[in-house]
């Protein structure tokens, strides 16, 4: 294809919700670079740039080929000028200057770092950062006040950020229905999150808790939780109404049911034990030979619980991806003029709630074609 006529040209539509994103990228240099600069963006509280990013990331991901070409790129959305001359600069040089010297940068690996303590978002670090401190070990002797999500996130801070694998989520899986099960026998529990999108790894593992019957799941949460502590699989736990005051949801917020959606930000401890009754053969991690002989692991756990009238609004809303999610919401109000968030949907034309009892019925509402999780990779 070198004739100019035959430069294959991609049609893809603006929205990363009409698309079909698996988890096959051809274009893994490009995005990659794009990410961490999306990444970078973010923790420097300019979040404007970080979708910017994000967006043009996740147009080279359907992509079925790799881009050797600038011309290939004719036409397609969401690439601004800025995301062009990184693709330009890697295609002709191999790297991007910015990408390389952000990735050098002493702010941005200490950035990286401390929100790698679990409990440290980008406005603590970088209140630390002017302070001058810039790793762990500055921080541990810089006696600055923790909470208790950063002491267990500083504790456990090896364990949080090695990431967990299937495996490992299927045994959590099976201690998750062990508990729910003695608490509430019927109760549902989903795995949600990348997960359930066929990824192989993640940070964490979410489920999603509900029972058939409206309001059986009133007061769940607690009991979820006091089982698990009782059998020693938790090292944190910190249970939170769901509150939309947090979220920029808009309208889409059915009052009555605000206090039953509950979640719980957790660090499970899983031993090597637990993992092999779910399967696992062998661990990488801990192993005697790292001289390590610690037989457990902690896993970051996210748990909600929600009622069974909005199940498949918090399903689609915790499956993922985060940009999809965005995406959903932004083609909803924009092209919609409705409000979707994962309680419910909203119809701001005709000033009523939409109702779903699946997620094929969310997409219908809104006019898009049904995108099965595998395909929200985005
Ligand atoms: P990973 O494999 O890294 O865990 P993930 O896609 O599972 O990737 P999570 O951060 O666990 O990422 O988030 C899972 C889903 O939960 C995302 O769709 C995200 O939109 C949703 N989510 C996460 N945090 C919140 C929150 N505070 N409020 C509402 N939804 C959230
Ligand atoms: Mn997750
Ligand atoms: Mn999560």
């Amino acid at each position: 294809p070198t004739n100019e006529a035959e430069v294959e040209v991609f049609s893809v539509p603006s929205y990363a919700c009409q698309r079909r994103t698996t988890l096959e990228n051809r274009n893994t240099v490009l995005t990659d670079a794009l990410s961490l600069l999306a990444e970078n963006a973010e923790l420097s509280a300019e979040e404007g740039r970080g979708v910017a990013f994000r967006r043009a990331a996740a147009v080279l991901k359907v992509l079925p080929e790799p881009v050797t070409d600038m011309t290939q790129l004719r036409g397609l959305p969401c690439l601004g000028e800025h995301s062009l001359r990184v693709i330009k600069d890697i295609l002709e040089n191999g790297a991007s200057s910015e990408v390389e010297s952000t990735k050098q940068s002493e702010r941005f690996k200490a950035l990286k770092v401390l929100t790698g303590v679990f409990g440290v978002g980008a406005k603590t670090a970088d209140r630390w950062i002017r302070e001058g401190i810039h790793d762990l070990q500055q921080l541990k002797d810089s006696r600055q006040t923790l909470n208790r999500a950063q002491r267990a996130g500083l504790e456990h801070y090896d364990d949080i950020n090695q990431p967990v694998s299937k495996a490992e989520a299927d045994a959590i899986g099976e201690i998750v229905e062990e508990a729910v099960a003695s608490v509430l026998p019927g109760a549902q529990v989903t795995l949600i999150g990348g997960f359930r999108r066929g990824k192989l790894s993640g940070h964490d593992v979410d489920f999603l808790i509900t029972h058939p019957e409206e309001g059986r799941e009133v007061g769940l949460m607690p009991k979820i939780v006091s089982w698990l502590e009782s059998q020693g699989f938790l090292l944190y736990q910190k249970t939170t109404r769901n509150s939309y005051l947090e979220s920029d949801d808009g309208p889409a917020r059915p009052c009555s049911n605000m206090d039953r959606f509950e979640r719980c930000f957790s660090v499970f401890k899983l031993d090597e034990d637990e993992k092999r009754r779910a399967g696992q053969t062998q661990s990488h991690h801990a192993s005697a030979e790292d001289g390590g002989l610690k037989p457990w692991r902690a896993v970051r756990v996210d748990l909600v619980v929600s009622p069974i009238s909005q199940f498949a609004f918090a399903l689609l809303g915790w499956t993922g991806s985060k940009l999809f999610e965005r995406e959903l919401r932004r083609w909803a109000g924009h092209e919609k003029t409705m409000s979707l968030s994962s309680h419910a949907l909203y119809d701001n034309t005709q000033r009523t709630y939409l109702r779903a009892t699946s997620e094929e019925e969310i997409f219908a509402h809104l006019g898009l074609d049904y995108i099965p999780p595998s395909e929200r990779n985005a």
